[in-house]
């Protein structure tokens, strides 16, 4: 694909439009599974009570007992997402109203309104440029005497260079909270994400690595958080008398329970997670070595983790080296690609930047409209206790707003020639990148 040619963009023949295979990964095992559900006929068997069924039922405990194992922690707790595995995760982390719990603004929204459930103060610290996670420095800058927790997020697969964070938390008395959602079976030094800090909460979203439609999990080595999980998970108010529990900061609870066919799904996603992740990390490794070397274009580099499981391909475009702009050319990337089969109302999965930086939100230019005049959120923000103005965690802004570009064509299904079709989309780009400068 070497020869000069029009780009799609201006009419000329797209490198492909025969739409892309879909990532399937739920097929005769998850089936047969679910079947068993069906056939013993008990959907859910939770229970708000201090009973053996506040539990919940026999698919729960197998799967949370499973991850638990793969994950190499004491506990899991499944839930019905990861956004209420994070807001347990905050009510047992003990989070006041007031206090402050720092997060990474370069993440999905629900990893900062976690500490506004509980009456907390989300406070944004700036990521890494390389892993676009937070780090142990940016953290300390935010640090107070209000600060009760931390939400660090495993960004695009990869996790945040957690040794230094755990030593700043210990030195600060913090609870720290992984937010997992994007790096299910990823390691840092060898040792697996969720176990890493107090807390780890994962999803099971139909977008993530392994799913069960909509679903949860929350891990923990600590025996006092997993019973302060369950108890938010399933109606702790109508627990604790009967339980015995005798510390009720934070237990009004939810109904965060997950039900028997989830769990069950959940079970059998989990034994094909190894393999998905191997064959994501070995598309990664052959897009890269064909798109390694084209001009401003930089492939991500893995951190001191070592390991990365690639939730989105994280591309890093500096727009100086060929002055085209990064949306021209994401644009013309899209124009010569076709959707992927069962996301077709997505586009074709290549994307510029990830999210805003969070503090850009409505919610957090405004938390007096959101949260209410007298809530903490907005009488800090009122006091300048807390700032979300534009600047705030310039590396976040950069990454998002000029130089991150990222696409999902690596999931497993794609055959190697797709992958040579999103190779040939780049290189059509790059070799006619002077149409995009006009
Ligand atoms: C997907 C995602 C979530 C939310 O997960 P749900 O299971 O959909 O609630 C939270 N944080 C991050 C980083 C995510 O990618």
């Amino acid at each position: 694909m070497s020869n000069s040619s029009t780009l799609a963009l201006y009419g000329g023949k797209p490198v492909r439009t025969r739409l892309f295979p879909a990532y399937r990964v739920i097929g005769e095992e998850e089936k047969s599974a679910v079947a068993r559900v069906l056939d013993r006929g008990i959907l859910s068997r939770f229970l708000g009570a201090w009973h053996p069924d506040f539990f919940g039922g026999p698919e729960v405990q197998a799967f949370e007992k499973s991850w638990a194992n793969v994950s190499k922690v004491k506990h899991g707790i499944a839930v019905n997402s990861n956004t209420s595995g994070l807001y347990a995760a905050v009510g047992a982390a003990g989070v006041q109203p007031g206090d402050e719990v720092i997060v990474s603004p370069y993440t999905m929204a629900a990893s900062a309104t976690a500490a506004l459930i509980f009456n907390g103060v989300p406070v944004f610290a700036d990521i890494d440029p390389q892993t676009y996670c937070l780090t142990a420095d940016t953290i300390r800058e935010r640090i107070t005497e209000r600060t009760r927790a931390i939400i660090v997020v495993h960004i695009f697969g990869q996790c945040a260079d957690m040794g230094p964070i755990m030593e700043l938390a210990r030195e600060h008395n913090l609870v720290v909270i992984e937010d997992c959602a994007q790096a299910p079976f990823a390691s840092y030094k060898g040792q697996p994400a969720g176990g890493l800090g107090h807390m780890g909460v994962f999803s099971l979203n139909y977008h993530k690595h392994i799913h069960t439609g909509e679903g949860g999990m929350v891990t923990t080595n600590d025996d006092r958080l997993a019973e302060r999980l369950q108890l938010i998970r399933n109606h702790a108010e109508a627990v604790v008398e009967k339980k015995g529990v005798v510390d009720l900061s934070n237990m009004i609870g939810f109904n965060f329970r997950l039900g028997e066919i989830e769990a069950a799904i959940g079970f059998e996603q989990l034994r094909k997670g190894p393999q998905l992740i191997e064959a994501r990390k070995e598309n990664v490794q052959y897009l890269e070595s064909k798109l390694v070397g084209l001009p401003g274009l930089s492939m991500p580099k893995v951190g001191p983790a070592g390991d990365h499981v690639y939730y989105v391909h994280a591309l890093d475009f500096d727009e100086s080296v060929t002055g085209v702009q990064r949306a021209k050319l994401v644009e013309a990337l899209k124009a010569e690609l076709p959707c992927t089969e069962l996301r077709e109302g997505e586009g074709p999965l290549v994307g510029m930047g990830y999210v805003r930086p969070l503090y850009m939100l409505p919610l957090f230019r405004q938390p007096e409209a959101a949260a209410g005049p007298n809530s903490p959120i907005a009488r800090a923000h009122a006091a300048g206790q807390v700032s979300y103005a534009d600047g705030l965690c310039p590396v976040a802004e950069k990454a998002h707003f000029s130089r991150v570009i990222t696409h999902e064509l690596m999931r497993p299904g794609m055959r190697r020639e797709d992958l040579d079709d999103v190779v040939n989309a780049f290189q059509k780009v790059w070799h006619n990148i002077n149409q995009l400068r006009t």
